[in-house]
């Protein structure tokens, strides 16, 4: 666990990135990494606000089962709500379930993709809807961006007072295409991640709307968060590729 900004840590897991987002008064987890993470997250939680704080939500930028996945037994053991957009509720109540992964393309996360579900985990009754109009649960000073594309409700998260971005899968601070991108982490501005990004002509709308905010941090679901690189950004999204 690494804090980037103030309130804002990062918890790297193997394959994504959780954030603990806000002060030991009030704060929630954003994201909750792949199925079997929740003694991870815990900890991490309980070293940064101390043992027994609990989180107001549990926030997820989308579905997929690598934000999502220990979700449920997080919300169970905090007894806390989790919040989505309305888009991506179905997805995670049972009732529809995301289209195939596009497995053409080259790359790391694509051959990693052949082993992923489309399927994410069934959260019943824990899940809500985030509405993007109104206040963030558990966070006064953020706000609700939509970032649709990578999946139909697909959301980030921005702190305009100091440039915070929480971007989920909007866009990747790593280059998953890339066979040495994805080992070496090297960082730089990527688009979202292929195999799985469903609606390219809104994946690109979502990157340009996210570089007119000129994020001082981009906190992404996959790479480390990176710092001082709006200039990564609004030049991803003048040179947008669709594969
Ligand atoms: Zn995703
Ligand atoms: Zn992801």
């Amino acid at each position: 666990m690494r804090e980037i900004a103030p309130g804002v840590a990062v918890v790297p897991t193997l394959i994504a990135n959780a954030y603990l987002v806000g002060d030991t008064a009030s704060w929630v987890l954003v994201d909750a990494c792949t199925p079997g993470n929740e003694a991870r997250l815990r900890r991490a939680a309980e070293r940064r606000f101390g043992r027994g704080s609990r989180p107001r939500a549990i926030l997820l930028t989308h579905g997929h089962f690598d934000h999502a996945g220990s979700a449920g037994p997080l919300a169970d053991a905090w007894n806390v709500p989790i919040y989505v957009h309305a888009r991506e509720l179905p997805y995670l109540t049972g009732k529809a379930t995301y289209p195939p992964f596009y497995l053409k393309s080259p790359g790391f996360f694509t051959m990693l993709a052949r082993f992923f579900p489309t399927t994410t985990v069934n959260l019943g009754a824990r899940v809500h809807v985030l509405a993007s109009d109104a206040p963030v649960p558990g966070l006064p000073d953020w706000e609700t961006i939509e970032t649709p594309g990578h999946t139909p409700g697909h959301v980030s998260f921005f702190r305009r007072r100091d440039r915070v971005l929480v971007a989920g899968d909007a866009v990747t601070t790593m280059d998953l295409d890339s066979f040495w991108g994805t080992v070496t982490k090297r960082k730089e501005v990527c688009r979202p991640p292929v195999p799985a990004t469903v609606n390219w002509k809104d994946a690109r709308r979502s990157v340009e709307l996210l570089a007119t905010l000129a994020p001082s941090w981009i906190a992404a679901g996959h790479g480390a968060p990176l710092h001082d690189t709006a200039g990564g950004l609004s030049q991803l999204a003048r040179n947008f590729r669709t594969p």
